[in-house]
């Protein structure tokens, strides 16, 4: 019988878990396997909140996950009144969200089995945001679940992640992800395995570059930068390519999202009413709105880069590999000639300093440094040779 955890891919060492904690959430008894709280880890693509989704859907589900009923799809489309998904698109989680969100969940589950509530980016937390939800998760004889996912388990407060039970994904097989592309989603076969291979494991990447003629080139021209640095002056272009790239990446996917969401909001207020106050109320929302999408843009923008410069490592990795005698796979293959002359150009030590460039590029960025001046100062050390 299909279930909904035949879509997580490479991770059947939790899948048991899984599905024991489901049965266990069944028979109502204190059992080991079900517990109201966990943490899902995994590095970014191992399908981590895919993975508490489908346990929130195979949670209500009165055939455990089937992933065709009503329940099920509700749940995964966010239209089911127990399940709710916290999805974050500004920088991190406030104290006033997660007090929101406790006054949603206090009522009992409507179907009278249990609320499940997902949040994707638990790492986002406030201190106070996470205190708040602290109280939530310590509250006895609650028939929440809570499903928090992060990249990593010290990404999660030690107060609360020592409450929850954790459970480790992996990345993927580079394998694993081009059968997924080629039976799920019809993929070709060629056109699978380069992008299962250049997204290194991340399967919504490998799906949305699979699917995506525009990403796909420009990620061509991303990894053709690491050539084009024969001057500071080149260096400098380099780093305003690599930012208007991942500003236009992250703009289109974002701008008809944008809209819609504005439209739908003055809809909610009545549009064209000419009540005062309903104009008031409304102009105040669609503020508030703006300035959530702004953040959000921002965001998307610094996720774009660094997808950009884990491309870019990608190069330098191959260009190690290559040095090192290495006859295996590279990741970009399609680039062979050019990274084997690049290879014998440069000596390891270089290779490896370049490396460590964009690393901490990634570093800084993380922490909120300026994205072109950051750019600018790794593509100077990229161009030194
Ligand atoms: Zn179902």
């Amino acid at each position: 019988m299909a279930s909904v955890f035949d879509d997580l891919v490479g991770q059947e060492h939790i899948i048991d878990i899984l599905k024991n904690a489901v049965t266990a959430s069944r028979t109502g008894s204190d059992s080991q396997e079900m517990t109201h709280a966990w943490v899902f880890t995994g590095p970014p693509g191992s399908g981590r909140s895919s993975a508490a989704v489908a346990f929130a859907q195979a949670l209500i589900c009165p055939n455990q996950g089937c992933g065709a009923c009503n329940e099920c799809q509700s749940a995964a489309t966010g239209g089911h009144p127990d399940v709710e998904v916290i999805r974050t698109e500004g920088l991190s989680i406030k104290v006033e969200e997660i007090r929101e969100l406790l006054t949603r969940v206090a009522w009992a589950p409507s179907m009278g089995g249990w609320r499940v509530v997902v949040m994707e980016d638990a790492d986002r937390l406030t201190e106070s945001a996470a205190s708040a939800l602290l109280k939530a998760i310590e509250e006895p004889g609650t028939r929440t679940v809570w499903l928090l996912c992060a990249p990593t388990l010290h990404d999660v407060l030690p107060t609360i992640r020592s409450r929850c039970r954790h459970l480790q994904l992996r990345t993927p097989s580079i394998d694993a992800v081009t059968q997924v592309l080629i039976k799920r989603d019809d993929i070709s076969p060629t056109m699978a395995d380069f992008a299962a291979r250049v997204s290194q494991g991340h399967i919504g990447r490998a799906r949305y570059l699979a699917t995506n003629e525009s990403v796909r080139s420009n990620r061509k021209v991303i990894m053709l930068l690491p050539l084009q640095l024969g001057s500071l002056a080149a260096a400098f272009h380099a780093a305003q390519a690599l930012i208007d790239l991942a500003t236009e990446e992250a703009s289109t996917s974002s701008e008809s999202r944008d809209e819609k969401e504005i439209e739908k909001l003055q809809e909610a207020y009545g549009k064209g009413a000419t009540g005062r106050g309903m104009a008031t109320g409304a102009a105040k929302a669609v503020k508030e709105l703006e300035k959530e999408q702004k953040s959000r843009a921002t965001r998307m923008v610094r996720d774009a880069i660094d997808v950009a410069l884990i491309d870019l490592a990608t190069f330098y990795r191959d260009v190690m590999l290559v040095q090192a005698g290495d006859k295996g796979p590279i990741v970009n293959s399609d680039m062979r000639t050019e990274i084997e002359s690049f290879a014998s150009s440069i000596s390891t030590h270089s290779a490896v300093q370049k490396m460590s460039a964009i690393m901490e590029a990634r570093k800084y960025l993380a922490m909120n440094a300026a994205p072109l001046m950051t750019c600018e100062a790794m593509m100077c050390r990229l161009a030194r040779v």
